[in-house]
């Protein structure tokens, strides 16, 4: 399971983020009484919290319609009684992430890219999230030290790209991702850093001017993959956020040169989310707008308490096609799924 962030410091000297993350909400009662909505959703949801915690930042709140218990960006992250239902083929490990661990925090499936899971903790707990069940604890990787990982890097030259994944790996300090991006940088082989975060769309604060120093000054060539399912979420700060990234600029004006940083974006096809045409293309539309190309929609992975989140295969390709339609090419994601032990995923056409 992911593991919740508990005794975050909010020392003054810390970043803005520090404290967002810490004042995130944890308990059903007040998720709800915030959105003005009925206490008949509290029981489940408590009890539903109690396999995988509630958490949701405040700035992701904000976004969310009051009153209103269909709200797209609150469905990701309400538990419910449907999350206790058990479904077959929906199981812990749905995508085989154990058996294609390189040892401790790396996964390789593909061709030249591995996957370095950074550290277990995410800022935000979706209730899809097909890591919901992964037993980080075992994984030594995020207790500090990366040398085993960066010795099997360093030992293999077909890997080109590494992609830091996790839980999210920007639950890193800008310290410690300065550690590691610098000692990924020194393996000459490795070409790309490729982050795979939602933390700037659930925490734009967490996009620091440390973080885009990062990426500015990295020999690397960065690309920053994030995480929106729906065009509400892609407002306010984090639209903010996310065109600094994109800039990389620390603030506008400010010192150094800018590096523009390539932002793609992956969604998770989900009903009662963005299952919907209008609604993918807004997302599309709105990505766009804000630099970002739209990248993967990927076919829900069949983790145990998320099956109520499933579209069928043969209704997303409809929406696909529609989307076709409607937009050009480059704004239409590439519609996946992940099968176990397959050389890459697997387009769904
Ligand atoms: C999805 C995934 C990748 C990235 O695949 P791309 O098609 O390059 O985006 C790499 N490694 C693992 C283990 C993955 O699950
Ligand atoms: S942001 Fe990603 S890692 Fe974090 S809970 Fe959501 S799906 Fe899981």
């Amino acid at each position: 399971m992911l593991t919740p962030l508990s005794n975050v410091s909010t020392r003054p000297d810390r970043p803005a983020y520090f404290q967002s993350l810490a004042e995130a909400i944890r308990d059903p009662d007040e998720l709800l009484a915030l959105l003005d909505l009925s206490h008949t959703l509290a029981e489940p949801a408590r009890q539903a919290a109690r396999q995988f915690p509630l958490l949701v930042p405040r700035d992701f709140l904000a976004r969310m319609q009051r009153g209103d218990p269909a709200d797209p960006l609150l469905r990701q992250v309400l538990p419910i009684h449907a999350e206790s239902e058990v479904t077959p083929q929906f199981t812990e490990d749905p995508v085989g992430d154990r058996a294609a661990g390189r040892g401790a925090g790396l996964i390789q499936k593909y061709g030249g890219r591995a996957l370095l899971i950074a550290t277990g903790a995410c800022a935000v707990h979706c209730r899809y999230c097909f890591r919901r069940h992964f037993p980080y604890a075992d994984d030594p990787a995020h207790a500090e030290d990366w040398r085993a990982v960066l010795g099997t890097l360093r030992s293999d030259d077909s890997i080109q790209e590494i992609i830091l994944s996790g839980g999210d790996p920007l639950m890193l300090t800008d310290e410690r991702l300065a550690t590691l991006v610098d000692r990924l940088g020194a393996i000459p082989h490795l070409k790309r850093l490729r982050i795979h975060t939602r933390l700037p769309i659930v925490l734009p604060d967490r996009v620091t001017p440390g973080l885009i120093e990062i990426l500015r000054s990295t020999r690397l060539s960065p690309v920053v993959v994030v995480h929106a399912n729906h065009p509400n979420e892609l407002v306010g700060d984090c639209a903010k956020a996310l065109r600094q990234l994109r800039e990389g600029r620390c603030a506008p004006g400010g010192e150094g040169e800018a590096r523009p940083i390539t932002l793609l974006n992956q969604a998770v096809l989900l009903r009662g989310v963005n299952d919907d045409v209008d609604v993918l293309e807004a997302l599309s539309q709105r990505l766009f707008t804000l630099g970002i190309l739209p990248y993967y929609l990927h076919q829900l992975d069949r983790v145990a308490g998320a099956a109520h989140f499933e579209v069928p295969e043969q209704r997303g390709r409809e929406l696909v096609e529609q989307l076709r339609a409607r937009l050009p090419g480059y704004l239409v994601p590439q519609y996946v799924r992940e099968t176990k032990g397959k050389p890459s995923k697997t387009p769904i056409i």
